[in-house]
């Protein structure tokens, strides 16, 4: 399965951010204003990268 990690200085932190409103498995979790994902939900399906208007989700290596 693919990994994906976002990237916290292309990331605005927006309250609006249309990956957290689009990922299907509700992945996108915040700590302490610093967006993330939560690897023990998220299905590794890339929408997250497709739909950030910032790029700043990214395929990780691992
Ligand atoms: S890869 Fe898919 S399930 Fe995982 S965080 Fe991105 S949009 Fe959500």
């Amino acid at each position: 399965m693919k990994k994906f990690a976002i990237n916290p200085n292309n990331c605005d932190k927006s309250p609006g951010c249309p990956v957290r409103r689009e990922c299907p498995s509700h992945a996108i979790l915040e700590m302490d204003g610093v967006y993330y994902i939560d690897m023990d939900v998220c299905r590794g399906c890339g929408l997250c990268v497709k739909v950030c208007p910032r790029n700043a989700v990214e395929e990780s290596a691992s």
